[in-house]
């Protein structure tokens, strides 16, 4: 049996001794080369003093790569049963650094687990990947607060998404999903990844975002910035003064106490004039 630098065996051979082929419905595009999964867990910062939290370990090769890097604790969320046997192998590897969940990630409690600063990185499941990704951004919606219970999330998304997350605005691409993660935190595309990289490769290239939290403007609601990004993005094409009304019965009033032109689209609107939208949204409804 040959072995891998990482003292275990290679990927290629734990897939086919636990017969782990790829099921399309789970998500499943694994990642077999270990330079690739160590410049995922590098771009994530430092691993030594952090819980990090892998969703989707699947065979374990991105695992490996976290323990490998100098992870001492890794608590990893795995819905397929059948990569237990798998990754079990890895735990007895490192000693005490690997705890293995079995369970879907969407049903968990993630934040009440975790105790301590946390790093998220992962290779989401991809049709998952953005309810995650809006759930994290989001801790008010199941009773946190921010900073977040996460430091960091280091994470694979399809491109397109990867592009929404980062967009600037003025750009084709941006909408909520750039107001959730840019209004306090940054966001940043680390690399790009190509299909043939996964297997089996995906129809579409890959990249992985990092984001950490800034601190949140004191005055402003974030349920509110929420509520007046997704009324504004409902019909991207429209006027504000149209878009808003989907959300909020005077849109014309909320937009002069903002100092925003009712006829621009919310497309190009800055994150700062969201913000001011938030805040008028609060004012107008106390
Ligand atoms: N981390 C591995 C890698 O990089 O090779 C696998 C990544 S694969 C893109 C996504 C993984 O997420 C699969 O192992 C799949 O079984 C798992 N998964 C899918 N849905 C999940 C869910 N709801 N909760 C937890 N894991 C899930």
């Amino acid at each position: 049996m040959s072995i891998a630098p990482d003292g275990l065996p290679p990927l290629r051979e734990v897939i086919a001794r636990h017969g782990l082929s790829a099921r399309k419905a789970l998500g499943q595009n694994f990642l077999l080369d270990l330079n690739l999964t160590r410049r995922i867990a590098r771009a994530a910062g430092d691993l030594t003093s952090v819980t990090v939290v892998e969703i989707g370990p699947g065979p374990g090769g991105l695992t490996r790569a976290l323990l490998a890097e100098g992870a001492n604790r890794v608590v990893a969320v795995e819905r397929d049963r059948r990569c237990l046997a798998a990754l079990a192998e890895i735990a007895s590897h490192y000693p005490g650094r690997l705890e293995v969940i079995e369970g879907d990630a969407l049903a968990l409690g993630l934040a009440d687990r975790i105790e301590g600063p946390a790093r998220i990185i992962a290779n989401l499941p991809y049709n998952i990947g953005t309810e995650l990704f809006v759930r994290w951004m989001t801790p008010e919606a199941s009773g946190g607060g921010w900073p977040p219970w996460w430091r960091s999330m280091t994470l694979m998304f399809q491109r397109e998404v990867a592009e929404r997350i980062v967009a600037q605005p003025g750009s084709r691409t941006f909408g909520r999903l750039s107001v959730l993660a840019q209004w306090r935190a940054t966001a940043q595309i680390a690399f790009e990844v190509n299909p043939a990289a996964f297997t089996p490769p995906p129809k579409i290239t890959s990249a992985v975002v990092h984001v950490e939290p800034t601190d949140q403007p004191r005055d402003v609601d974030p349920r509110m910035v929420e509520a007046v990004t997704q009324a504004a993005f409902a019909q991207r094409r429209k006027m504000l003064r149209q878009s808003l009304k989907s959300g909020f019965a005077d849109p014309l009033t909320l937009l002069a106490h903002a100092g925003i032109d009712p006829a621009r689209r919310a497309e190009t609107l800055s994150i700062l004039e969201f913000l001011d939208l938030a805040r008028a949204a609060s004012a107008a409804r106390n």
